[in-house]
């Protein structure tokens, strides 16, 4: 561990979301300190860090006095121009790489990546006009999905169209788009996977996610699929993060196919929240492996310890700005309760999660989907 950045280093983390908090309460945990990058003040993860920078991806002043006062930097957000990750990286080590960051911001070099490399992905068109997109469409078959190829997140940008009469390019906003073919699944899942700077690999156990109004809702671990599926999606995903030379984390999202193929729907280079469940169940979490990871430290083992339902709290719960009732969390011995320090709870928002843990998979899944009809039942009330 002779060029590993140890515990009472400074860890600098751009963007101040719960994905760095987490991250931020497991650095903190083994000693160091951290410090967050953050457009607006009493973010989620400044909120648990030693110090929260304060300005924008143009704030060059502002960005100079983290970039001083950090050993590395991650990052726990996506849109950051990959022109402020070479200039950081200049001065600090910043892991993943810009390329990294730059393949995964953007659906068209994505898709590009995923196609150029033979992973198995959803076929797809790039459009900018009107005409394309009904070109696309008749080539893909209808339906499909358009998405715009930035910027978009949790469904965000992203406009299904069941036939040619729904073609309405407006959302691109003058931008690139993909046409993407709507795909018929049996489940979603998806793996972490993690990347040493000595090029060393491990993935957490997939895990099977179910999105409501594109987003995710819940996540099970184990996932209930066969062995060998599971195998397939792993070893995918540790290629990636091999050829994607990446150091850190790489999310990979997955489709099963009513056919039985597994095809690659996204990647993310940070911490996943359908990797949240691996903060209760697992020896390591996704946070303390992102750190080891960018740390240059020896890789965690992943395993679960038990089976584990993990289940989003969105902003849909806060009725009025009032936080919800979180006594049916509380009150069951197996559940842990996570929230994020958001004030605002906005429809969609992702304000915390909470995590039931065994004895069985079927069990956690029951009792985390009673805890939520009872959360529901009582914001109707
Ligand atoms: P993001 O998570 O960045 O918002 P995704 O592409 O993962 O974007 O889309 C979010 C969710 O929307 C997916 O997890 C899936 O449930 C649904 N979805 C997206 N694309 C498709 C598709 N081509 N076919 C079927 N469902 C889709
Ligand atoms: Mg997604």
């Amino acid at each position: 561990m002779r060029h590993s950045i140890c515990p009472g280093s400074t860890i600098g983390v751009l963007g101040g979301g719960q994905l760095g908090r987490m991250f931020g309460i497991a650095a903190r945990r083994m000693g160091y300190r951290v410090h967050t990058y953050e457009s607006t003040p009493d973010s989620p993860a400044g909120q648990i860090s030693d110090r929260e920078f304060t300005g924008s991806y143009t704030d060059e002043a502002a960005l100079q006095e983290f970039v001083r006062s950090v050993d590395v930097i991650t990052f726990e957000f996506e849109n950051i121009p990959s022109s402020v990750i070479d200039r950081l990286a200049q001065e600090k080590p910043v892991h993943p790489r810009s390329e990294v960051l730059h393949i995964c911001q953007n659906r068209q070099r994505e898709k590009q990546f995923l196609a150029a490399h033979g992973y198995p992905h959803v076929p797809f068109r790039i459009v900018s006009s009107e005409q394309e997109t009904r070109d696309g469409l008749a080539a893909l078959g209808a339906p499909a999905v358009l998405k715009t190829a930035d910027f978009g997140y949790d469904g965000k940008g992203q406009q299904k169209i069941e036939n040619s009469g729904q073609i309405d390019i407006s959302g691109l906003a003058g931008r690139k788009g993909i046409l993407e073919k709507w795909v018929d699944f049996d489940c979603e899942l998806s793996v972490v996977c993690a990347r040493g700077t000595d090029g060393q690999l491990s993935t957490f156990p997939p895990a099977e996610n179910i999105h409501h109004r594109h987003i995710l809702d819940y996540s099970i671990a184990p996932a209930r699929l066969p062995e060998a599926l599971q195998r397939e999606a792993t070893d995918i995903a540790k290629s990636l993060a091999k050829d994607l030379e990446v150091v850190g984390l790489l999310a990979v999202e997955f489709f099963l196919t009513t056919s039985g193929r597994l095809l690659v729907n996204e990647l993310a280079p940070r911490p996943h929240n359908s990797g949240h469940y691996t903060f209760d169940a697992c020896i390591t979490s996704q946070f303390e492996q992102q750190l080891r990871a960018v740390c240059g430290l020896p890789l965690g083992l992943p395993d679960l310890l038990v089976p584990a339902c993990m289940v989003n709290l969105l902003g849909d719960l806060w009725v009025n700005g009032r936080q919800p009732d979180c006594s049916s969390i509380l009150r069951h011995p197996n559940a842990k309760l996570h929230l994020y320090g958001k004030t605002e709870g906005r429809s969609g928002r992702k304000m915390g999660h909470y995590c039931v843990l065994g004895p069985t998979v079927d069990e956690a899944v029951a009792e985390a989907l009673k805890i939520k009809t009872e959360l529901n039942d009582a914001t109707r009330r």
